[in-house]
C-alpha cells in the first residue's frame, strides 16, 4: 500500500525523502490565488522520480458556481493546472467538489460540472485525470453529503472522472467512516486516492481542520480500515512538517503491513 504526504512545493522530492513518502501531493501555485502554473525547473526530475505525484488544484476553483465571474475563471484555472500537472507527470489533479450560492441552485451546479467535463471532452480531455474530492463544510456543497455526491455523479459519471476521499472531510461533513468505501463505490464506482487525515473537530461539525493520526477526533483504526478497504494510495495532509507527517506515515504503514 503506497503512503505519502502533501508537501511544500519548493523542493517536493527532498520533502518526499524526508518523510519516506511513496507519493506526494503539492500545489503548483499559491492555493488561494487565481494563478496559472509556471514551468518548473525540476519538472523532469519529478516526472522521472520513483515516487508518484499528485497535484492539488487551487481552493478558489468552483466550477459549480452560478456566478459567471467565478465559474468561468474556475474552469480556465482547472484546465491550466491540469496542463501544469501533466508536465510533472502527475497521476491526478485533485479539485474540491465546490458549492452553489443557494440550496435551490444545486441542480444548476451539477449541470455546470457536467458542462465542464463536456467542454473538456470536446478538447480531447483534461491533460491530467481530474479527481473530485469530498468537502467538509457548507450547506450547498456538491460533494459534502453523499446524497448530493450521487446527484453529481449522475451528471458527470459518463465522463472520465475520478474520486478522492478525504477522511477528515467525511467525518466533519457528516458521513460515517464505517462502510464509507462501499457507499462511495456504490456512487462513483471508484476511489483513486485517499486523503488520510484525522480531524480536530467533531462529527458533522462542518469544520475543516486536519489533525495527526493519533491526536484527532476520529479513531485512527477507522482511517486505516478505510485505506485497506479502498485499496487505493493514501497521503496525509496533516500538521507537523516532516516529523509529524513522517510519524503519521509510519503509523499507517505499520497497521497496513
Ligand atoms: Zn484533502
Amino acid at each position: 500500500m503506497r503512503i505519502g504526504a502533501h508537501v511544500d512545493p519548493a523542493e517536493p522530492l527532498a520533502e518526499a525523502a524526508a518523510r519516506g513518502a511513496d507519493l506526494i501531493q503539492f500545489f503548483l501555485t499559491d492555493p488561494q490565488a487565481w494563478t496559472d502554473p509556471k514551468d518548473r525547473e525540476d519538472a523532469e526530475a519529478i516526472r522521472t522520480a520513483e515516487i508518484d505525484v499528485y497535484i492539488h488544484a487551487p481552493y478558489r476553483i468552483n466550477v459549480a458556481s452560478s456566478n459567471n465571474r467565478i465559474r468561468i475563471p474556475s474552469r480556465k484555472l482547472l484546465f491550466s493546472h491540469a496542463a501544469g500537472a501533466a508536465k510533472v507527470g502527475a497521476k491526478g489533479l485533485i479539485v474540491h467538489g465546490g458549492h452553489v450560492e443557494k440550496a435551490d441552485g444545486l441542480d444548476a451546479g451539477f449541470d455546470n460540472w457536467r458542462k465542464t467535463f463536456a467542454y473538456a471532452a470536446e478538447q480531447g480531455g483534461f491533460a491530467t485525470p481530474v479527481l473530485i474530492e469530498n468537502t467538509a463544510g457548507g450547506d450547498n456543497a456538491c460533494a459534502r453529503r453523499f446524497d448530493n455526491l450521487a446527484r453529481l455523479w449522475d451528471a458527470i459519471g459518463d465522463y472520465e472522472v475520478g474520486f478522492c476521499l478525504d477522511t477528515c472531510h467525511a467525518h466533519a461533513g457528516g458521513e460515517d467512516l464505517l462502510d464509507i468505501v462501499d457507499r462511495v463505490k456504490a456512487i462513483t464506482g471508484r476511489i483513486d486516492l485517499i486523503h488520510a487525515n484525522n480531524s480536530r473537530d467533531g462529527f458533522d461539525s462542518g469544520r475543516d481542520r486536519h489533525d495527526n493520526m493519533t491526536s484527532g477526533e476520529i479513531d485512527p483504526e477507522l482511517i486505516v480500515a478505510v485505506i485497506r478497504a479502498a485499496g487505493a494510495p493514501a497521503l496525509v495532509e496533516t500538521p507537523g512538517g516532516a516529523e509529524g507527517q513522517g510519524a503519521d506515515i509510519t503509523y499507517l504503514r505499520e497497521r497496513l503491513a
